[in-house]
C-alpha cells in the first residue's frame, strides 16, 4: 500500500491517503510538542517507538473486543489504518493524580484513586483543549449520547486491559488520553495512538518517570525512558 496525497501534518503524525478511499497511511514523527505548541522539541527514535508501541498495544485492545482503527504495520515509522472521522473530544482516564489533574484540584501527584476517574475534553487546538462533560458535548453536538456511553465502556475497557499489561512489565499505568472515530457506516473504534506520549508511566518501584513528562519537565534522559519502556513491552509481550 502506497501513501498517495497527505492530507494532515499535526504535532506528531503526518496523515497520507492512499488508493483505497478508507484507508489512510499514518506516519510518526520524531517532533516533540507540549503546552499546546508552546514548548518544541525532537526526541530521536520517538516516531518508530510510538508507532511499534501503538499498534502492539492497539491488537491487544481488538483482543480483548475493543474495536481499533489499526489494519498493518507497514514500516518503522508507518501504519495502514482504517480513515475515520474523529470524535473531537480527548478522553482522559486517570488511575492516579498527575498533570493538570493535580494542578485544577491542588493536590499531591501520586494519589492513587479507588475508582478511575474519566473527563473529555474539547479537541481543538485554538481553543486549548477546553475541558468539557458530557452534557455540553451533547450541546456542542460533538457526538451522540449512544456514542458517549460507547466512548465511556471502551476506555474504561482499554484502563482495563492496559492497567494489568502494563502492571506485569514493571510500570503503572497513572493517566492516559484516547481518541475515537467513526468508520464510514459510523461505528465507532478507537484512534489515534496509545504511546508515552499520550499515556503517563510510572517504574513501579521507583516511580521513575518512562514517559513524556520528561520531556515536558526537562528531567533529561528523555530517549533513554522512551528506549526503557519499549524494551519492557517488548519483554512482556511475546
Ligand atoms: P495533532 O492533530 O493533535 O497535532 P497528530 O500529530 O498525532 O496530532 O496528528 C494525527 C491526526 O490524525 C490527529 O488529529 C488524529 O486525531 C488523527 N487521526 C488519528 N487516527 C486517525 C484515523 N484513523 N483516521 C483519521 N484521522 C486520524
Ligand atoms: N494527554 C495527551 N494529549 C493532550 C493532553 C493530555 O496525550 O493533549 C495525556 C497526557 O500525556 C497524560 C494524560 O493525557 O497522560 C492526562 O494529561 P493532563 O490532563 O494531566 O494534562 P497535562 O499534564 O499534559 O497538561
Amino acid at each position: 500500500m502506497q501513501k498517495l496525497e497527505q492530507i494532515y501534518e499535526g504535532k506528531a503524525k503526518k496523515v497520507f491517503t492512499t488508493d483505497d478511499p478508507e484507508l489512510l497511511i499514518v506516519d510518526y514523527k520524531d517532533d516533540a510538542t507540549a503546552f499546546n505548541g508552546l514548548k518544541k522539541g525532537t526526541i530521536v527514535g520517538k516516531g518508530i517507538i510510538n508507532n511499534q508501541m501503538t499498534n502492539r498495544l492497539m491488537a491487544k485492545m481488538e483482543k480483548a473486543g475493543i474495536p481499533t482503527h489499526f489494519v498493518k504495520e507497514l514500516s518503522e515509522r508507518e501504519t495502514l489504518v482504517k480513515k475515520v472521522s474523529i470524535v473531537p473530544l480527548e478522553v482522559i482516564i486517570r488511575n492516579i493524580s498527575a498533570g493538570s489533574f493535580a494542578k485544577r484540584y491542588g493536590v499531591e501527584e501520586g494519589i492513587i484513586f479507588d475508582n478511575p476517574t474519566i473527563e473529555f475534553s474539547y479537541k481543538n487546538d485554538e481553543l486549548g483543549d477546553p475541558l468539557l462533560n458530557a452534557y455540553h458535548a451533547l450541546a456542542l453536538k460533538l457526538a451522540t449520547q449512544e456514542e458517549i456511553d460507547l466512548i465511556k465502556k471502551y476506555s474504561f475497557a482499554v484502563n482495563d486491559v492496559l492497567k494489568a499489561f502494563w502492571l506485569e512489565c514493571g510500570v503503572t499505568l497513572v493517566d492516559f488520553k484516547l481518541e475515537f472515530g467513526r468508520l464510514s457506516d459510523g461505528t465507532i473504534v478507537l484512534a489515534d495512538e496509545i504511546s508515552p506520549d499520550t499515556c503517563r508511566l510510572w517504574d513501579s518501584k521507583t516511580h521513575e518517570k518512562l514517559d513524556k513528562d520528561r520531556f515536558r519537565r526537562d528531567l533529561g534522559g528523555v530517549e533513554d525512558a522512551y528506549a526503557e519502556i519499549m524494551k519492557r513491552l517488548v519483554e512482556h509481550d511475546l
